[in-house]
């Protein structure tokens, strides 16, 4: 009984509070004027016959002892019922609100909180499970906001900003621990002519290409960056600079012996590196340290390209 109660809609179940409600006031307003009616007669009779006639008095008050204890029966089932409601509108109405409070004021703070409660399917169950499944979709959008704000949209590396965020804290954790670390500029060489021959959007996808080359050389805890147009930048927390050295003569390799090949297989477009190398030392800045190895790329450049020079 109580189940399928709690089973049907919030509007059905007050409509039919207030039919009940209606109704029983209706029967206590109907029985208190009958008993009005049977008092007032009594009286009359009362009057009239001064002592009266005993056995029409006894029927009047037995008439109206019946009208009592129907309005204190129909009293008992109202203070009854009222009780009932009370418990149902609690299940279903208080109860399933706060719950739905109480999750929005956790995704406020940014938990998440348990799988969502059922609520015999009505509205206010129906308002939980959509709630939760906005979440999931701001969820999805704000991964989806990180991303675009962290990364490179053509590479999928970090972006610039990302990489000095992340570099800084590896940074003072090395210096804190007292671990070497590198850092290494990369520039791809003649990229102008690159886009002048075979077009932006062949370009781009060497760009993306050089990115996969680079990216099967380094390991987890390299931090990886597009540092603006064709140039790249990589920390090396816990590589000391032979390490580092050894490890961007690989990359400078890996990238000029895997040549971009087209879907038409006479397309082969080979791209070259120059590199600027150096350690981070203790007392450095991040900004510091890529000006040393900004200069050891500009070293490259001006010694030939296509190789590594290290200050
Ligand atoms: P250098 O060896 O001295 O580095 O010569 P370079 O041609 O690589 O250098 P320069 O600075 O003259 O040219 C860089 C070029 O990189 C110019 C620019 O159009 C291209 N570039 C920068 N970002 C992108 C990009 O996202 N996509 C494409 N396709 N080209 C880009
Ligand atoms: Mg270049
Ligand atoms: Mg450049």
């Amino acid at each position: 009984m109580i189940d399928s109660l709690l089973n049907i809609k919030i509007k059905t179940l007050f409509a039919l509070i207030a039919i009940f409600s209606v109704s029983t006031i209706a029967l206590i307003a109907h029985n208190t004027l009958e008993l009005h009616k049977d008092v007032l007669s009594r009286n009359v009779l009362c009057q009239e016959q001064s002592m009266g006639n005993d056995t029409t008095l006894k029927a009047y008050e037995q008439k109206i002892d019946k009208h009592f204890s129907r309005i204190y029966n129909l009293l008992v089932i109202m203070l009854l019922s009222f009780f009932f409601i009370i418990y149902i509108v609690r299940q279903k109405v208080f109860l399933p609100t706060e719950y739905l409070l109480e999750v929005i004021r956790s995704f406020i703070k940014g938990e998440t909180p348990q799988k969502p409660k059922h609520f015999y399917c009505d509205e206010i169950g129906q308002m939980s499970s959509e709630f939760f499944k906005l979440k999931g979709a701001l969820d999805d959008d704000l991964k989806r906001i990180r991303e675009l704000a962290e990364k490179d949209s053509l590479t999928g590396i970090y972006n610039r900003r990302t990489f000095f965020k992340e570099a800084q804290h590896s940074i003072t954790h090395t210096q804190k621990v007292n671990t070497p670390c590198s850092l290494m500029i990369l520039d791809i060489d003649y990229f102008k002519n690159i886009n002048d021959t075979y077009g932006h959007i062949m370009g781009d996808k060497i760009l993306s290409h050089l990115v996969e080359n680079v990216k099967s050389c380094l390991s987890e805890r390299d931090i990886f960056a597009r540092y603006g147009g064709e140039e790249f930048i990589v920390l090396m927390p816990n590589r000391d600079i032979q390490n580092a050295y050894h490890l961007a003569q690989t990359i400078n390799r890996k990238v000029a012996q895997t040549p971009y090949l087209g879907n038409n297989a006479l397309l082969r477009i080979k791209v070259t590196l120059s590199i600027g190398l150096t350690v981070c030392h203790k007392s450095n800045e991040i900004e510091d340290i890529i000006k040393i190895a900004d200069n050891a790329l500009y070293q490259a450049k001006n010694s030939g390209r296509d190789k590594v020079v290290v200050i």
